[in-house]
């Protein structure tokens, strides 16, 4: 059972437990937080916490590990109901293909009683924030009724770049958690002009600028030749555009051409890339997500993590759909990383799941336990007894199993 405790603003709480995992600080043993007005105050341990403020609230998960709720910066929460009805085949345009086809077969309540059941299960496995992307709309009365954090992006689809803007119901569904705007889907998806329209809407609004970028070879193959499976794709969909002219570039170099790469553009996927496209990534500072779990599902290869890191360049994670994942965990994501990546440091996948997540997405004060920073925290209760030395923490956090037993939030 998942315990809920919603902290009262004008009480002051104690949070003991076993072990505490700032992210941006060293882990603690026997830890304590002091929390104040919804808001971290100081950490330490729990007996230095207690002897100055034995009058405190105490709240004792002395047997949990305590970390900050972790970020699935990118998914489709209204295409759940797709989960197990594609298959992986190995071929990004033929799983493309299949998910057009299988989601016209599907409902709108169907959709939403399927997505409805996805955002129970990120709530479950402690995911406190998420960027979702959706074409319809359908999931924001459910996000709003959450208590998530998040994007809800307004996904564009239009090659053809016949498409007018509306304030997209961002009366109707304002919640101060939720942040509503569009996305475009891809470069090849949306025409470039669009593309500039939508990045200069978000940036007027101070919104970050979400897209797919460099998932599939065919991408690239696109963009660099104008030829390719994409054209054909295009053209029987009705949405070739005549005036378009290929820019013989990757997608990195394009979207960068067009003028929409920045530190609020979070690109997702980027896959296929090269150093040139390394170097204009950290150049721009454009945000990364990657969704390794999912690239594997579509056959289009593994993100090269090892060089982002190498060029400093913090990526976060996403699930993506249920239609190129069998899961939304982004406890799953970390495990996969952690098996193709071993050389490199649990603790930097820790950082991308929470921290970096929380940054991508524009949330300045959460995704840490961190003085000022809002409290959002998961409590999580191992089959093994954790070991009580730091440097082990991490791996036994990816590798072992576990369940989250408390969400403490604000
Ligand atoms: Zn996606």
């Amino acid at each position: 059972m998942l315990e809920e405790i919603k902290l009262q603003p004008h009480h002051h709480y104690l949070i003991k437990a076993k072990w505490i995992l700032p992210i941006t600080s060293p882990p603690i043993l026997e830890g304590g937080i002091e929390v104040g007005g919804n808001k971290i105050l100081r950490l330490g341990t729990f007996k230095e916490l207690q002897k100055e403020f034995p009058k405190f609230k105490i709240l004792n998960f002395e047997h949990l590990i305590l970390m900050p709720c972790l970020v699935n910066a990118h998914t489709h929460l209204e295409l759940s109901a797709l989960r197990f009805k594609i298959l992986s085949t190995g071929s990004f345009i033929l799983w493309i293909r299949s998910v057009i086809k299988k989601r016209e077969t599907l409902g709108l309540t169907e959709m939403k009683e399927y997505a409805k059941r996805a955002i129970d299960e990120l709530w479950r496995e402690g995911i406190g924030i998420i960027g979702d992307v959706g074409n319809t709309g359908l999931t924001l009365e459910l996000l709003n009724n959450s208590n998530f954090y998040g994007y809800f992006f307004k996904e564009v689809i239009n090659f053809k770049g016949e498409f007018t803007f509306k304030q997209y119901q961002e009366n109707q569904f304002y919640s101060p958690r939720l942040k509503i705007t569009y996305s475009a889907h891809s470069p090849y998806t949306v025409a470039p002009l669009l593309i500039q329209a939508i990045k200069s809407f978000n940036k007027k609004r101070k919104k970050i600028f979400s897209i797919h970028c460099a998932e599939s070879k065919e991408e690239v193959e696109f963009l660099q030749t104008g030829k390719g499976p994409i054209v054909a794709l295009l053209k029987e969909k009705g949405q070739w555009n005549e005036s378009f002219v290929c820019p013989k570039l990757s997608p990195v170099e394009y979207l960068y051409s067009l003028g929409v790469l920045d530190e609020n553009t979070l690109l997702v996927h980027t896959v296929n890339i090269d150093e040139k496209d390394l170097e204009i990534i950290k150049k721009t500072k454009a945000k990364v997500c990657l969704c390794p779990r999912s690239n594997l599902f579509t056959g289009v290869g593994l993100p090269k993590v090892s060089e982002f890191l190498k060029a400093d360049i913090e990526v976060c994670l996403g699930t993506d759909s249920l239609a190129s994942n069998d899961k939304l965990s982004v406890w799953e994501e970390l495990k996969t990383l952690y098996l193709f990546f071993p050389h490199i440091s649990p603790e930097t996948f820790l950082k991308m799941a929470t921290f970096w997540g929380a940054k991508a997405l524009g949330f300045h004060n959460l995704g840490a336990i961190k003085e000022n920073y809002l409290v959002n925290l998961i409590g999580l209760k191992f089959v093994e007894e954790p070991p009580e030395v730091p440097e082990k923490i991490w791996e036994f956090l990816i590798t072992k199993e576990k369940e989250v037993k408390v969400r403490i939030y604000a």
